[in-house]
């Protein structure tokens, strides 16, 4: 029976929703999962793990009491537990915080490693993740083990699947160098949840006109609770930062409800969020190419459509 590991990332004791995603991920195999929490409150995550579908949940201790500053570190301590558990695959997020140590397990475990996955068939050993910027996809077949697998954030939705999730203390032996010290995170200029995570994201193009113009779009992120987005037009005259570009150049994004406002609809803009459940345009051309890849349109001006969703959903949110 195959034994698959879940990397699950926690703040403050509180689990990524995007996390549980990868658990029902790795449900989809009739084996045994286990959680890895390298985490400080570990305690406090596990209601809801046990609820979300782990059999087990190995919480990682090492002589340091908290290792989430020192990446490769916990890199260490991970690819330990995976040889202790003897698991056959680790899931993770491909996030910002993921792909980075997904890659650094790899590397030490000698394992093959996929990022960005948007499919895994666990019997035949293949996965299918996103090539050429999201042009094509590929279907990889996985030789070796462990697998090493970063799954896209809201490609699973979460399933509730309760298990017994025995609690199993794992000491990692871990290197004491530390080559690689985190001292600072600091927030994105949105001020709201991460883009590539975030389950509604309201994206502004070239038509928003100014940094300043952009509080209508976080205005209205703020009552649907999604995070703001920004084409590359967008970035490139200075009205958004960097961080919050989606497509080909900048992030790739799966949220349940992507809104376009004032965005033309490129092939590299599309790129980075065609695998969106569903995707809203605001523009006031006909013409434009997104109203031909969207699910609703909404033919305006988006200084008129923007505020109007704002004042229509805000009584929502109050209740
Ligand atoms: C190698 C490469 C990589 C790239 N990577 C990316 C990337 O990662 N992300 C990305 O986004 N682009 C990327 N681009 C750029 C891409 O080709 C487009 O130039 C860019 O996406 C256009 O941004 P936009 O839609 O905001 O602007 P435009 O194409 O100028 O579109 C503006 C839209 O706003 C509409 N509009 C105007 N006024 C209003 C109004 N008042 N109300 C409502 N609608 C209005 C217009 O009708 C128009 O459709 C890349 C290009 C290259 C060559």
């Amino acid at each position: 029976m195959a034994r698959i590991g879940v990397l699950i990332e926690a703040k403050g004791g509180e689990v990524k929703k995007t996390t549980l995603g990868a658990l029902a991920a790795a449900r989809r195999d009739p084996g045994e999962v286990y959680a890895l929490l390298p985490e400080p409150n570990a305690e406090a995550c596990h209601g809801v793990l046990r609820q979300y579908g782990a059999d087990r949940i190995v919480t990682i201790r090492t002589p340091e009491a908290d290792i989430s500053p020192f990446p490769d570190v916990q890199a260490a301590a991970l690819a330990a537990a995976i040889d202790r558990f003897q698991l056959d695959a680790l899931l993770g997020v491909s996030g910002q915080a993921g792909r980075d140590l997904l890659a650094r397990i790899a590397s030490i475990a000698g394992a093959p490693l996929v990022l960005d996955c948007l499919d895994i068939d666990f019997p035949s050993g293949t996965v299918r993740k996103s090539h050429f910027s999201g042009k094509t996809t590929a279907t990889l077949r996985l030789n070796g083990r462990p697998w090493i697998l970063g799954i896209r954030p809201n490609i699973f939705p979460e399933k509730i699947d309760p298990r017994h999730g025995d609690i199993v203390l794992y000491e990692a032996p871990v290197p004491t160098s530390k080559r690689l010290v985190i001292r600072e995170v600091k927030q994105g200029s949105s001020g709201g949840p991460d883009v590539s995570e975030a389950e509604i994201i309201i994206s502004g193009g070239r038509a928003v006109g100014s940094a300043e113009n952009f509080r209508i779009l976080k205005e209205c992120a703020s009552v649907l609770g999604a995070a703001v987005g920004a084409s590359r037009a967008a970035v490139d005259a200075g009205f958004a930062s960097h961080a919050l570009q989606v497509g080909q150049t900048g992030k790739t994004v799966s949220p349940r409800l992507y809104i376009a406002c004032g965005i033309s609809g490129s092939v590299q803009h599309f790129a980075g969020m065609k695998t969106a459940k569903v995707i809203v345009a605001v523009n006031n051309d006909l013409d434009a190419p997104i109203f031909q890849k969207c699910d609703y349109g909404l033919l305006g001006d988006l200084f008129e459509v923007v505020p109007a969703l704002t004042r229509a959903l805000a009584p929502a949110q109050a209740k």
